[in-house]
């Protein structure tokens, strides 16, 4: 079997999904290939001449080997500017060797004038005509080599993003037509949300032999012939990845403690309109995996994947130390009110929470049922700084109950705790396609492709996307105590980057 993770996606960490089909193959004694097709092909395009010889262009392919080899040491996280720079040099190599397709590949980013990866018939003539693909050289020829050696009878491939869509529809198409007998899976986070919608109907018949929506263990074991999976493993297996080529300084170790989330009760949550279950695993085998898996592969930090880190799990981790940095998304809640829960966070290496906090206005956080008080909010963030844990803060602004009022008053919050908050991501509400809520709003006749998981709709309050828009341009970015945390947030890779920029190892000898 050969399992596939397809460009474009941000290049700094095996994928963690891949790694959990791997654990439960190797239990089953299933021989497979992994392919990161999103790390080859990137550091492919990058090394191809770009077709420009502007002189930022040729500026960016002189420094191609210092940029990658600074971005996979400390080194390339202790200077903002130098890092900055690197990052725009990699946009730039891409940007100019994808534009000879029509199409534009950044680091994160895969757009096409003609083809888009929400509408079912632009994915089917991607497939149709893979050679059009920015990445066709490299799939090209790594797939024939790799079919030849391996002669795989099943080809899984992993769709999270939209960005990888083009280039899955492309390479799955390739296949299809060169090596017709091989079956083709088709699972990943975008194809469990396209599954979920209300009257889903599969355009890929013919194209992709099985879609699978949520975990793909089992499907892939039973497809392998496995008639009872028993208890599959849940520890990822990373033994099959490269451990150098990702753009860290040292492996990120992706793990998930749970699945769903334990609040699932914001509205409009896609994982709550998904029905997505919560399904956590034991807290102590959360510790003993992470020992498992920090002892095995000497990662430089951990990434906890979960939706929403559960309370107690945080307790747990809070008791252990785990000898290396991890962060993720936690909710605010009490716990962090309390100033020792958030100093033993520190001790047992948490670097960065990211707060969903959404909204500076109570009203609005009620509406959307988050379960948030702002006076704990505020004090979370006094404690967090305190010892020394970084706060990556979260906004959400065009929600149904927002208008320019409440937008207002995040402003305000945001401005009366700059001095905790280290990093924002400032995001425009879209509203999904469907779940509990959607039925209570005038949704738009809007029509972005049969694929996608959003809707437009009539804002209550005429607070509609532009008036968002000019609120954020004009007066919330350009607010002097935002702007500068705006600036400090890493380029492209944002939250994934971001624990370098507050981890000890770069603040040494600086
Ligand atoms: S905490 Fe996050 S994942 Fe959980 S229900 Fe709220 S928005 Fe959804």
């Amino acid at each position: 079997m050969l399992l596939i993770y397809p460009p474009v996606a941000k290049p700094c960490e095996p994928p963690a999904g891949i790694a959990k089909l791997c654990s439960a193959l190797n239990h089953h004694g299933i021989s497979f290939t992994v392919l990161d097709a999103n790390l080859e092909g990137l550091l492919y395009l990058l090394n191809f001449p770009p077709g420009s010889s502007d002189t930022w262009t040729t500026r960016a392919l002189r420094h191609l080997s210092g940029h990658l080899d600074s971005l996979k040491s400390w080194e390339g996280y202790r200077n903002g500017d130098r890092y900055r720079r690197a990052i725009n040099d990699l946009n730039r190599l891409l940007k100019m060797t994808s534009c000879a397709s029509g199409v534009r590949v950044e680091l994160a980013n895969h757009e096409d004038d003609t083809l888009s990866p929400v509408r079912s018939m632009d994915l089917i003539r991607a497939a149709e005509n893979p050679e059009d693909n920015p990445f066709y050289p490299y799939f090209q020829k790594r797939l024939t080599d790799l079919l030849k050696e391996q002669s795989p009878s099943l080809i899984g491939f992993s769709l999270n993003y939209l960005s990888q869509a083009l280039s899955t529809f492309a390479m799955i198409g390739f296949v299809r037509r060169e090596h017709a007998n091989v079956k083709i899976v088709l699972g990943g986070g975008l194809v469990t949300s396209w599954m979920r919608r209300p009257h889903w109907k599969n355009p890929f018949q013919g194209l992709v032999d099985h879609l699978v929506a949520g975990p793909g263990e089992e499907p892939l074991l039973s497809l392998m012939g496995v008639r009872e999976a028993g208890d599959v493993p849940e520890r990822p297996n990373y033994d099959a990845f490269s451990q150098k080529d990702y753009l860290a300084p040292g492996l990120i170790l992706p793990y998930s403690a749970s699945s769903g989330c334990y609040w699932n009760r914001c509205s409009f949550c896609p994982e709550r309109a998904e029905g997505n279950r919560y399904h956590a695993i034991p807290e102590d085998r959360v510790i003993a995996d992470l020992h498992f898996l920090v002892h095995k592969h000497q990662p430089v930090l951990i990434h906890l994947l979960d939706n929403a880190l559960s309370p107690s799990v945080m307790r747990t981790l809070s008791m252990h130390s785990l000898g290396v940095p991890w962060y993720g998304f936690a909710r605010i809640t009490r716990h962090l009110t309390d100033p020792d829960f958030c100093h033993a966070l520190k001790r047992s290496g948490c670097v960065m929470l990211q707060l969903g906090l959404e909204s500076g206005d109570q009203n609005v956080l009620d509406t959307l049922q988050k379960g948030i008080q702002l006076e704990e909010a505020s004090l979370a963030l006094k404690n967090l700084k305190k010892a020394g844990v970084a706060a990556y803060v979260y906004l959400l602004f065009g929600t149904p109950s927002e208008g320019l009022p409440e937008a207002r008053k995040t402003l305000e919050f945001m401005v009366t705790h700059q001095e905790y908050i280290d990093f924002l991501n400032l995001a425009i509400f879209n509203m999904p396609i469907y779940g509990p809520e959607v039925e209570q709003i005038e949704t738009e006749a809007f029509y972005e492709g049969d694929l996608s998981l959003y809707t437009g709709f009539d804002h209550p309050k005429g607070w509609n996307r532009p008036r968002v828009r000019q609120f954020l341009d004009k007066e919330l970015k350009r607010h002097p105590a935002i702007a500068p945390i705006l600036r400090r947030d890493p380029p492209v890779f944002t939250s994934n980057h971001a624990p370098f920029f507050c981890d000890e190892r770069t603040m040494n000898d600086k």
